[in-house]
C-alpha cells in the first residue's frame, strides 16, 4: 500500500499484492481472507481498517504467518499484514527496545548485542516480535527472565475506530493489560517496547545421542531439571530428522535425542559459574554415552539464535502442544514409549521443554498472562511428506496426546498451540470477562472478533 486511492481498490486472490499479504510460514495452514493488505505505515494501518469497513468485512492482523495454523477461516475478513517501517531502536540507559510491527526476533537480537545487551526471544530467530510477545512468549532464557510478555513496557495500536494510542502501565492500563496474554481481538499494534537484559556470555548448544540412549540419559536430565538454577533453560527433543543436505548425516541416519538451551552469565564475574553450570548438567550424560554431536560451547548472545537449530524458511507444519505437571519417570518412560520407541515415528520432532524458575513465579504488574504454572511444555510437530502424510501425523499426534494425558494441566503456552480449535485455559472465569470488558470498550462492533483466541471470550 503506498496511496490512499490505492485502498479502495480490493485485491483480488490471484494479485501479487494479496498474495505478499497472505505469505504464511506454515504452509500446512494457506489463509484465504476475503481482501488482504501489507501495511507500512500506522496511515496505512488506517486505511486498511476503513477499507474493511467499507465492505462491511471483519479485521485480522498477523506478520510472518508462524502462527497461520491457530488462524481460525476468514473468508469474511480483511487481513492486515503489519509490515512497518523503521528500525529497531535501542534506549541503552533505559535497556529498552523499540520495535516495529512486522519486525523479526533476528534483528532485535542484533541490535541489542551491539550494547551488551539480550532480549527475551524465543528459539527461531523468523517468528515475529508481536505476535510472540502478544501471547506470552517462551524465550530461550524464560527460566532467567520469566514470559517474555512481561517485558513488554509500551504497546503502540490502532483500534477499531482507527484511532492511534500507545498504552503502558500508566497509559490506558486496562489495555496494556488484556494486549499481554488476554487473547487477541483488540486492535493492530504498531509498535511494542520491549525491556532487555545484560549478558556476558551465554554457555549454549545442543548434544544429540542416538534416541536408543534417551531411557538412560532422560531420567538424568529431569532430576538435574528439578534443581536446576533459574540462569538454565533447556529443552529435550526426539527427533526423526530427513536425509537433505542441510542435516548432517550423523542425524539423519536414525531418531536422536537432542538436549540444547544455555547457561546465562548476566555479568562477568558469573561466566565462571556459568561454565560450571552448563557442566553439571552435561557432564554426566556425557559420561553415560558419547554424543554423536555436540555443540556447546561458550559465546555471545547472538549465537543463542542458532541453537535450537529451528528452520528458516516456510514449511508446512502439523502438531500439538500441551503443558505438563511433572511426568516423574513413569511419565517419561511414556513419553519416550510413544515418540523414540515408535516403529513408524510420523512426528519430526517431540518436544519437552523445562519450565520453571521465573516462568513459574507470579509477577507484581503482569499482564493477563504473567506466568505458566507447569512444569513442562510439551510440542509435537510432523512435516507432511518426511515420514507420514497428515493423518499419520495426526494419529500420532493423538497417540502422544493419550499418553501423557495423566499429566496434562489442560492449560497452554498460547505461543505452542498449533490448532485453530485447541483451547488455550491459560485464563480463568475473571480475566475473560476482564478482557471481554476491555473489548467491548475498544471495538464495540466486534471488528477484530476474528482474532479472538477459542475460550478467551465469554460470548465465543
Ligand atoms: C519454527 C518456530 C519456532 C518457534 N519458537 C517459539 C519459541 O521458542 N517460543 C515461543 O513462545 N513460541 C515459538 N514459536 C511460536 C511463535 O511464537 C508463535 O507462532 C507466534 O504467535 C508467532 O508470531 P508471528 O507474529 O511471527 O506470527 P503470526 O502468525 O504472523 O501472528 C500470530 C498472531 O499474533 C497476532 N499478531 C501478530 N501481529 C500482530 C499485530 N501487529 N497486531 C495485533 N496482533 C498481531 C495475531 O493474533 C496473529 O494471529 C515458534 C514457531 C515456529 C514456527
Amino acid at each position: 500500500m503506498t496511496t490512499t486511492h490505492e485502498h479502495s481498490a480490493p485485491t483480488a486472490h490471484g494479485d501479487a499484492a494479496y498474495r505478499a499479504a497472505t505469505r504464511v510460514f506454515n504452509l500446512a495452514a494457506p489463509v484465504t481472507p476475503a481482501d488482504a493488505v501489507t501495511a507500512h505505515t500506522v496511515e496505512e494501518v488506517r486505511a486498511a481498517i476503513h477499507r474493511a469497513r467499507a465492505r462491511g468485512l471483519g479485521v485480522r492482523v498477523h506478520a510472518t504467518g508462524h502462527a497461520a495454523a491457530t488462524a481460525r477461516p476468514m473468508d469474511d475478513a480483511l487481513l492486515i499484514r503489519t509490515d512497518l517501517r523503521g528500525d529497531v531502536e535501542i534506549d541503552v540507559h533505559r535497556r529498552i527496545a523499540r520495535v516495529p510491527a512486522g519486525t523479526r526476533w533476528g534483528a532485535v537480537i542484533e541490535a541489542a548485542a551491539r550494547h551488551g545487551l539480550a532480549a527475551p526471544h524465543g528459539s527461531s530467530p523468523t517468528v515475529g516480535v508481536v505476535g510472540y510477545l502478544l501471547n506470552g512468549g517462551l524465550s530461550m532464557y524464560a527460566r532467567h527472565t520469566g514470559l517474555a510478555a512481561n517485558s513488554l513496557r509500551a504497546v503502540e495500536l490502532v483500534t477499531a475506530d482507527g484511532t492511534s494510542c500507545r498504552t503502558d502501565d500508566r497509559s490506558h492500563p486496562e489495555l496494556f493489560w488484556a494486549l499481554r496474554g488476554g487473547g487477541g481481538g483488540l486492535g493492530v499494534v504498531t509498535a511494542v517496547e520491549v525491556a532487555l537484559f545484560p549478558v556476558a556470555a551465554v554457555v549454549t548448544g545442543a548434544a544429540f545421542w542416538p534416541a536408543g540412549e534417551a531411557r538412560r540419559l532422560l531420567p538424568l536430565w529431569r532430576a538435574w531439571a528439578e534443581h536446576a538454577p533459574d540462569e538454565a533453560t533447556t529443552s529435550v527433543r526426539i527427533m526423526n530428522l530427513p536425509k537433505v543436505p542441510e542435516v548432517p548425516a550423523a542425524l539423519s541416519a536414525g531418531p536422536v535425542l537432542c538436549l540444547d538451551g544455555l547457561v546465562v552469565a548476566p555479568a562477568e564475574d558469573g561466566i565462571t559459574t556459568a561454565l560450571r553450570r552448563a557442566d553439571e548438567l552435561l557432564a554426566p550424560l556425557r559420561a553415560v554415552a558419547e554424543p554423536i554431536m555436540d555443540t556447546w560451547h561458550r559465546a555471545g548472545p547472538t549465537a543463542v539464535a542458532e541453537t535450537h537449530m529451528d528452520p528458516a524458511d516456510p514449511v508446512p507444519v502439523l502438531g500439538d502442544h500441551m503443558l505438563l505437571e511433572d511426568p516423574g519417570d513413569e511419565g517419561i518412560a511414556e513419553f519416550l514409549r510413544v515418540t523414540a520407541d515408535h516403529p513408524r515415528p510420523a512426528l519430526t520432532v517431540a518436544e519437552l521443554r523445562q519450565l520453571g524458575g521465573a516462568l513459574g513465579r507470579p509477577v507484581a504488574g503482569a499482564g493477563a498472562l504473567g506466568h505458566l504454572d507447569a512444569r513442562y511444555a510439551y510440542s509435537g510437530a510432523g512435516v507432511p511428506g518426511f515420514a507420514g502424510g497428515p493423518e499419520e501425523i495426526r494419529a500420532h499426534c493423538e497417540r502422544v496426546r493419550r499418553a501423557l494425558s495423566p499429566w496434562d494441566t489442560g492449560r497452554t503456552a498460547p505461543t505452542f498451540v498449533a490448532r485453530a480449535d485447541q483451547p488455550r485455559g491459560h485464563l480463568d472465569t475473571g480475566a475473560i470477562l476482564a478482557a471481554d470488558r476491555i473489548r467491548a470498550c475498544v471495538d464495540p462492533d466486534g471488528l477484530f472478533r476474528g482474532d479472538i483466541a477459542p475460550d478467551c471470550s465469554a460470548s465465543r
